[in-house]
């Protein structure tokens, strides 16, 4: 059966032009539709092979405004919340703290880096689910981290510009 197969992508590495570009939003006319729902279970299998907490289209080679949040506890984040994959789709961050936090990153396209980046502790978010149906959530601590780690491969930046 097909949805026992999963689709492992090739992700992209640090240096290759996609992680630069700003990424296009995802039409009205592709929500709902199963190719995005395949690139949203593909980028899933791709993230979890790999042990990521989050994972952004362009990292598999399309540059399309999608993203999976997926935090949970981990060794550097031990007391990050466990949550179920969220996919947002075009998100935009609303609000941001004024408080930031520094914290750890790593990227499934810098897999020999880590740094300390400081991000808003609390940021606002507003995205599409895979249905087009239209979501504002509040995230605080690693989940938040992970939102803007992934909305800024949407518009081609990695986190070590941010170190
Ligand atoms: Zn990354």
């Amino acid at each position: 059966r097909e949805e026992l197969m999963s689709t492992i992508l090739a992700v992209a590495q640090r240096g290759e032009t996609i992680l630069s570009l700003a990424a296009a939003e995802v039409a009205k006319s592709e929500l709902n539709s199963e190719w995005l729902n395949k690139l949203a279970e593909a980028m899933h299998d791709t993230m979890t092979e790999r042990n990521g907490v989050g994972i952004a289209a362009p990292q598999v080679y399309v540059s399309k405004r999608v993203i999976i949040v997926a935090s949970r506890p981990n060794p550097r984040y031990p007391d990050a919340p466990e949550m179920d994959a969220v996919v947002m789709v075009n998100p935009e961050i609303l609000e941001k703290s004024e408080a930031t936090v520094l914290g750890e990153e790593g990227c499934l396209s810098v897999p020999d880096e880590r740094g300390q980046v400081a991000r808003a502790e609390t940021i606002k978010v507003r995205y599409l689910t895979l249905q087009g149906e239209q979501v504002e959530t509040v995230y605080t601590g690693f989940p938040a981290r992970i939102v803007q780690h992934e909305v800024d491969h949407l518009d081609g930046i990695l986190f070590i510009q941010r170190i």
